[in-house]
């Protein structure tokens, strides 16, 4: 019989009917596939098993939907039902979707009474193809009629999330974003921090970003403005194409590239916002810390919008960056830019320590 190499509760198991999207959504979010590359993907026949490595380990294992979790035991379900974090489960919210339904109310059944304090989480996806309206009543159809079948098992205190989500927007990097922090056990602690961060260094919104999936894995207390979202993830990907964040190159490389750097960087970041973003003018500027470029330079980038908004990404531990939004005027620039260089540092280092320290539900 298969096994999976599951031994972390900071793991996320995707199931879902054949072609709910299960593949798309992995594809999309942990391999920065295009969404409509996913067009053709050859749906899921195997279990398989995507790492995703930040502020925790993560593993998303994704089932085949077909599979019949009463069917004579191809796999060990209660091993891995008992050891993962959270359930996820895919609607195709664009098919007939009772059958799901019952599927879903089957697994939540026997995932509970195996493992209570899982998390359920359910996926109304493809919802691009939804009008507006259309979306919330099949969004109340569905929360209703799960609601029903889970007062049929007698399992009526269970808590589920629901989540629109669609691989044609930023829908389903927030959902799994949601889905993904209630996993960290220190959240409440670096939410505080982040509050105290966005406090001391006036900005507007702050997020701490996995940077290869643009999954934040926190923010402050603030409501998360899409929008902001947006212009933040952007952002990363802009970093990352005139930076390399995944690179750590030879310090004679860094030199190399230290002398061509500035230069490089005006242009090429300048270029890329002004061909995502109408053509406008922005001012930027990328400085990076001198010492620690002797080490393995993080990267700190530092952009602002026509607008007058001010980015602000700050390259931390584990594969996560800091990004933050500032509508901080032009003349306070370069106290204020000393200020946050200060408190992101310090933020920094208590994220080293809470790392040390991690233990994970
Ligand atoms: P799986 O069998 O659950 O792994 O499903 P796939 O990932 O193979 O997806 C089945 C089909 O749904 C593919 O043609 C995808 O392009 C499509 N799909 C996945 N996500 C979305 C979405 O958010 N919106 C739309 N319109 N199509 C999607």
């Amino acid at each position: 019989s298969g096994s999976f190499e599951v031994d972390s509760n900071a793991t996320v198991l995707l199931m879902g009917l054949r072609r709910s999207g299960k593949s798309s959504i992995c594809k999309v979010v942990f391999h920065n596939t295009q969404p409509l590359d996913t067009l053709y993907l050859e749906s899921t026949t195997k279990p398989t098993t995507e790492n995703f490595k930040s502020l925790i380990d993560l593993a998303v294992i994704e089932l085949p939907g077909q599979l019949n979790l009463f069917e004579p035991a191809l796999y060990d379900y209660e091993k891995l039902f008992t050891s993962i974090g959270a359930l996820v489960y895919v609607i195709d919210s664009q098919d007939e979707y009772l059958s799901a339904l019952q599927n879903l109310a089957v697994i939540i059944k026997y995932a509970v009474s195996v493992n209570p304090k899982i998390h359920i989480e359910v996926l109304i996806h493809k919802i691009d193809g939804l009008s507006e309206d259309f979306r919330l009543d099949t969004q109340r159809d569905i929360m209703q009629r799960v609601g029903d079948d889970l007062l049929d098992y007698g399992l009526e205190g269970v808590q589920i999330s629901f989540y629109l989500t669609s691989i044609f927007d930023h829908s389903i990097y927030e959902a799994f974003s949601r889905i993904v922090q209630k996993l960290i056990y220190e959240l409440p602690a670096l939410e505080n921090l982040l509050d105290l961060l966005m406090q001391y260094s006036n900005f507007d919104k702050v997020f701490l970003f996995d940077i290869n999936s643009k999954i934040y894995v926190a923010t402050d207390s603030s409501p998360v403005d899409i929008q902001n979202y947006e212009v933040c993830a952007e952002f990363i990907d802009v970093s990352i194409d005139l930076d390399g964040l995944y690179e750590s190159n030879s310090q004679q490389q860094q030199q190399q590239q230290q002398q061509h750097a500035q230069q490089l960087k005006r242009n090429s970041i300048t270029d890329t916002f002004e061909d995502s973003m109408n053509q406008s003018q922005y001012q930027t500027s990328v400085s990076e810390d001198l010492d620690a470029l002797a080490n393995t330079k993080p990267t700190k980038c530092i952009s602002r919008l026509e607008n007058g908004t001010m980015l602000y990404l700050h390259q931390m531990i584990r594969g996560l960056a800091l990004v933050a939004v500032s509508r901080l005027e032009d003349s306070d620039e370069t106290t204020a830019l000393s200020v946050i260089d200060h408190n992101v540092a310090i933020f920094k280092k208590s994220l080293e320590k809470m790392w040390e320290h991690a233990k994970f539900r």
